[in-house]
């Protein structure tokens, strides 16, 4: 039974890091105009899905298809990211990103340099034999594409950061709040909200409402009539490395397949030393973060993840390897497609917007796509 209505001029859908930008700069706009904002999230808290179960890479936008809303936005947001990470004072490392031609993959290199000139990232270039192991130690490969503005940060540490800036500026945020039904009314939409908790559902009317809801974007999409998305959920399981930091200093990737697993098993140098490997990818059936549900997929390939990273550096061995987490890609394409689909960003009926298939690069686009949605809510409202 509905309770409650409550009015407001925006409603987003989804506390993941998309979400949380575009609270955090429709806060900063606060102090020139009022306008009444919440943020609804199913779980208790922001950020619990891919947002903050990534490799927290600050891509460079080198492995976007030149002329995609993914290149323009990773190359855009990369350098919105660094930035906005002074400016909240997040620790970060911007110490580029080394892909290694370790298998005759030069083609794919030179594809990706391509790639990286057409989307105007600077500071591409390859490096040779010592050089290589000047930046990398263990590496093994005598020739690698070396790109400089990659880095790394903690994706969870700028959410909350985001998330208490957002509500310090007046943006309200509801939790444990599944949204499961969005009508046209004639002061806008009536999204309904059940809450998890058990108590009764409620109405949230808004002129304006964005859809940032990760892998569920496609279902919320078709409440409003908007069905010709699907998404496919793929897990990307990671491992972890805590006992040699000394391996990788920043970021190792392998040349990419350019198919639908994504970019390949890489290695990172996290924040606090570790070295994470992964992620892999499995398509699953499932868009919700349910171990249980996942018990027959999960923790189930060392031996994959040890061979890559194996192939990518020396020194390594499988002991070193304990299982880490798991994030869900929100993918536009089906297993063994050779697809490179596209983020879609879409008005459907007039000031829903939604953004659907936020996939890798998101976290590096989020600032970028942030501020795409703000100049159309600033146009609409
Ligand atoms: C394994 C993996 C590795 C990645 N690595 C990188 C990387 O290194 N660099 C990079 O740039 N990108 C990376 N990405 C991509 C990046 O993590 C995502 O693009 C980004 O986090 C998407 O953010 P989002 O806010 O759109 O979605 P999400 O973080 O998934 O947030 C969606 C939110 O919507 C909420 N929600 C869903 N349905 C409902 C509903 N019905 N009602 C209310 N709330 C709802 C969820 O609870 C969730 O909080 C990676 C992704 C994965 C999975």
């Amino acid at each position: 039974m509905v309770e409650a209505e409550y009015y407001y001029d925006v409603a987003i859908i989804g506390s993941g890091i998309v979400g949380l930008f575009i609270s955090y700069m429709l806060g900063m706009m606060q102090s020139r105009r009022r306008l009444k904002i919440i943020c609804i999230d199913k779980e208790h808290s922001v950020a619990q899905h891919a947002s903050s179960r990534n490799s927290g890479v600050i891509h460079s936008g080198i492995h976007a298809k030149p002329g995609t809303l993914k290149a323009r936005f990773c190359v855009k947001g990369n350098r919105m990211m660094y930035s906005i990470l002074d400016a909240l004072n997040i620790p970060y490392r911007r110490d580029g990103m080394l892909i290694l031609c370790t298998d005759n993959n030069m083609n794919a290199l030179e594809e990706l340099q391509r790639r990286g000139y057409a989307n105007g990232v600077d500071k591409i270039r390859f490096v040779y034999g010592d050089e290589v192991r000047r930046i990398e130690r263990y590496a093994r490969a005598d020739t690698a594409l070396l790109v400089e503005s990659a880095g790394v940060t903690d994706p969870s540490r700028l959410a909350y950061a985001l998330y208490e800036h957002a509500r310090a500026s007046g943006i309200e945020f509801t939790f444990n709040s599944t949204v499961v039904g969005a009508d046209f009314t004639h002061d806008g939409y009536r999204i309904m909200v059940k809450n998890d908790e058990g108590s009764d559902s409620k109405s949230i009317i808004a002129r304006l409402v964005v859809n940032s809801a990760g892998t569920h974007a496609d279902d919320i999409a078709s409440l409003v009539g908007l069905k010709r998305y699907r998404i496919y959920p793929c897990i990307g399981e990671y491992y972890l490395v805590r006992r040699k930091p000394y391996l990788v200093n920043s970021l190792i990737y392998p040349a990419p397949t350019f198919d639908y697993r994504g970019i390949g098993i890489h290695l990172t140098k996290r924040l606090d030393g570790t070295i994470a490997i992964g992620p892999n990818a499995i398509y699953v059936d499932e868009k919700d973060y349910d171990d249980n549900r996942f018990k027959d997929v999960l923790n189930k390939s060392i031996d994959e993840f040890y061979s890559r990273a194996s192939e990518m550096i020396h020194g390594i061995s499988k002991d070193d390897l304990e299982y880490g987490y798991y994030g869900i890609r929100a993918r536009l394409a089906g297993y063994g497609s050779k697809e490179e689909p596209d983020f879609v960003i879409e008005e459907y009926p007039t000031n829903f917007i939604h953004l659907i298939g936020i996939e890798s690069p998101g976290f590096t686009a989020s600032p970028a796509i942030a501020e795409h949605v703000l100049c159309m809510i600033r146009d609409r409202l």
